[in-house]
């Protein structure tokens, strides 16, 4: 069951020397052969490289460098398809990048490297990160470990599944709309999108850069909590990058007040406007049990406002699209992956373009590639720039009065695989939740808080905090998972 610790039962186990990180990359890999052909996480995984990496680790072990120098030493972990991770193919599960290898290690990477994680894997995900389902994917649709004939979410759907199949102790994803958060919600894993600028994307390929964030997939969150310790941090190849230390998460998640109340002196806001209609009568039941016990440990729950909520959606679908159709010119058959020849450079840039994306990603680039044209910028993405600040502001606002605001992470559970493939505007509703906190470029996570239906599918709750406010949520979080045991519950094909 070795496949089944946490990170911080595993650094437990490895720094007693009663397991190696072999025994811990070879439970994984077991557990890849037993349950990946039904989850179909994995688009590929290097094993020689990562058992390489694996003895590595045991031979630092062994030479007495501790978790302490170096927090994740000998953990396997697996990486989203859209990730630079040196000499490994990254390819966004697309066919524009197939055979295209990395030459180069991404921040986040390197990081990983440096804290002693044996990485390996790469994750499928919906083409370019745009989807909340997996069924975008160029390669096939990612299953849900708690029922195979359901979506595991997306556009992170392989990073969420590997996590709730315990095929990775830890997973890295991306979320540029909640593509970190939801899926972990439709998958019972804990899943952080850090605040804009917290993680560096120096190496993540980028989708629409003003919005997109690396974060962790975990089994609880501490592991949350370790895992963003490890990729936070000022990066001088990212302009964006905050000049921000970074805290002790882990540290931060114990209250010096603890007992039984441990939220004690926390308020937090559960918002007007997002009680909508439209949330599945399970899901609206599981995270009003989990507000309840947020107030049982002692947080006040208050009622906050965010007026321009209703206006999200719209904005992120113009705002998203813009800046993909801009960062995907790249793909243009003669600098990157895959090329389909013709008589001129332009024929060979839309030959490639044309066999290279796949239905979503054209959409999003036609889209994008209109509301930045001359007479419709103004009336679309001028516009939507303006109403994305009055969503921070709204946020800003709330923060004044909250140290955190909950809600649903999703308004469904797990869907059926092809329920909402055929209508793109009910797939983007799935994240009508976790958008807005993209907008406004703040912090968020997924906690597991349940299951609804037959069979039980995972439920999360979402937290929101201000922006740098991780360590708030990971603590309420923390406290929250004391007191519960819905993250422990293990899927059927875990
Ligand atoms: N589902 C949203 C989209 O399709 C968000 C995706 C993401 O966060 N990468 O754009």
């Amino acid at each position: 069951m070795l496949h089944r610790l946490t990170i911080s039962q595993l650094t437990g186990q490895l720094a007693r020397r009663e397991v190696s990180s072999r025994d811990a990359l070879e439970a994984c890999l077991a557990q890849i052969d037993r349950v990946d052909p039904q989850v179909k996480a994995f688009l590929s995984a290097d094993r020689a490289d990562a058992r390489a990496q694996a003895d590595a680790a045991d031979h630092a072990l062994a030479a007495g460098t501790t978790h302490a120098q170096k927090p994740l030493l000998g953990v396997p972990i697996a990486l989203k398809d859209v990730l630079c991770h040196r000499g490994q193919p990254v390819g966004c599960s697309s066919r524009i990048l197939e055979g295209f290898v990395s030459p180069y290690d991404g921040t986040v990477v390197e990081r990983l490297k440096t804290a002693g994680a044996v990485l390996f894997g790469r994750l499928n995900m919906d083409e370019f990160a745009m989807g909340s389902s997996t069924e975008n994917s160029a390669y096939w649709t990612t299953l849900n470990p708690w029922d195979t004939t359901r979506i595991p979410g997306g556009s992170s759907g392989g990073c969420a599944a590997a996590v709730a199949a315990n095929e990775a102790f830890a997973t890295i994803g991306s979320d540029t709309g909640g593509s970190i958060r939801q899926p972990a919600a439709l998958c019972g894993c804990v899943g952080l999108k850090p605040t804009y600028g917290r993680v560096s994307r120096y190496g993540l390929v980028a989708f629409a850069s003003s919005l997109d964030q690396i974060g962790p997939f975990t089994k609880d969150t501490r592991d949350a909590a370790t895992l963003l310790g490890a990729i936070s941090g000022h990066d001088r190849r990212d302009s964006t990058s905050l000049v921000e230390p970074v805290p002790d998460y882990v540290a931060a998640l114990e209250s010096p007040g603890a007992g039984s109340t441990p939220l004690k002196g926390l308020r937090i806001g559960v918002v007007k406007e997002f009680q909508i209609g439209g949330v599945e009568a399970g899901v609206d039941a599981a995270v009003k049990t989990g507000i309840a016990r947020l107030r049982e440990l002692g947080a006040e729950i208050v009622e906050v406002s965010l007026p321009h909520s209703d206006y999200a959606a719209a904005t992120y679908y113009i705002i998203a699209p813009a800046e993909a159709s801009a960062n995907l010119a790249r793909f243009d058959g003669v600098r990157y992956g895959r090329r389909v020849d013709g008589a001129d450079p332009f024929e060979l840039n839309s030959r490639t373009r044309g066999a290279g994306f796949g239905p979503e990603v054209k959409r999003r680039i036609i889209l994008g590639t209109y509301v930045l044209s001359s007479g419709y910028y103004d009336a679309y993405y001028l516009r939507a720039q303006k109403v994305r600040t009055l969503i921070r502001d709204d946020f800003l606002k709330a923060f004044e009065k909250v140290d955190a605001i909950v809600s649903p992470t999703a308004p469904t559970a797990a869907f059926k695989v092809g329920e909402k493939s055929s209508d793109p505007l009910q797939m983007y509703l799935s994240d009508i939740f976790t958008i807005s906190c993209n907008l406004a470029g703040i912090c968020g996570l997924s906690v597991p808080c349940g299951f609804t239906g037959t069979p039980r599918l995972p439920v999360g709750m979402q937290l929101l905090g201000r922006p740098l406010g991780e360590g708030t949520i990971l603590k309420i979080a923390h406290a929250y998972e004391q007191s519960t045991d819905w993250h422990r519950q293990v899927a059927p094909l875990g």
